[in-house]
């Protein structure tokens, strides 16, 4: 049977960190999904469309990776693709809090999905989307953290 993980997040906007995780949860998994949380209580600077698009151009070389967004809980979508495995990413001991927090309620509401922690690659460790955002604001080089398209798209939307 193929097995089958997600890769959750807000990915507002993908990053060079987030795309490492889903390649190297794309050599371990039959097939991975990338989706996008539409979680209401985030004020994103993207919309949901364009985060998608995003992801989309820039995962468009991996086979094995698919993209799609969703409101409601995560084991739910899990749920829906069948999928076995969550995949998220860790970078410093501030992340880990968090993702217990999170791993421990999707554990209490569907115990048949497991999550997966993929450990950042060093040089990702300060990276975040928030971060990124912030330098592209104030016109800061960001074009070793993001892809190209991503770093277009922020500098329209900061123009
Ligand atoms: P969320 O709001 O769900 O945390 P994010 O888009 O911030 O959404 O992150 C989605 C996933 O990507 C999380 O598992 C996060 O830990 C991971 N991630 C984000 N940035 C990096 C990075 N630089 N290196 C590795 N993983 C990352």
């Amino acid at each position: 049977m193929k097995k089958v993980a997600i890769c959750p997040g807000s990915f507002d906007p993908i990053t060079f960190g987030h795309l490492d995780i889903i390649q190297r949860g794309a050599k371990i998994f039959d097939e991975v999904h990338v989706v996008v949380l539409n979680n209401s209580a985030k004020n994103s600077l993207f919309s949901a469309e364009e985060r998608i698009e995003l992801i989309r151009e820039v995962t468009s070389q991996m086979p094995n990776v698919k993209v799609d967004s969703f409101q409601g809980l995560t084991v739910d979508y899990a749920k829906k693709v069948s999928a076995i495995a969550i995949i998220r990413g860790l970078r410093a001991v501030s992340d880990f809090e968090y993702e217990m927090q999170g791993t421990s309620m999707n554990r209490l509401l569907n115990d048949q999905v497991e999550t997966f922690f993929i450990m950042t690659k060093n040089k990702y460790s300060f990276l975040s989307s928030s971060i990124v955002k912030e330098a592209a604001k104030y016109g800061g080089d960001i074009s070793k953290l993001v892809p190209q398209v991503v770093e277009e798209a922020l500098h329209k939307k900061f123009k």
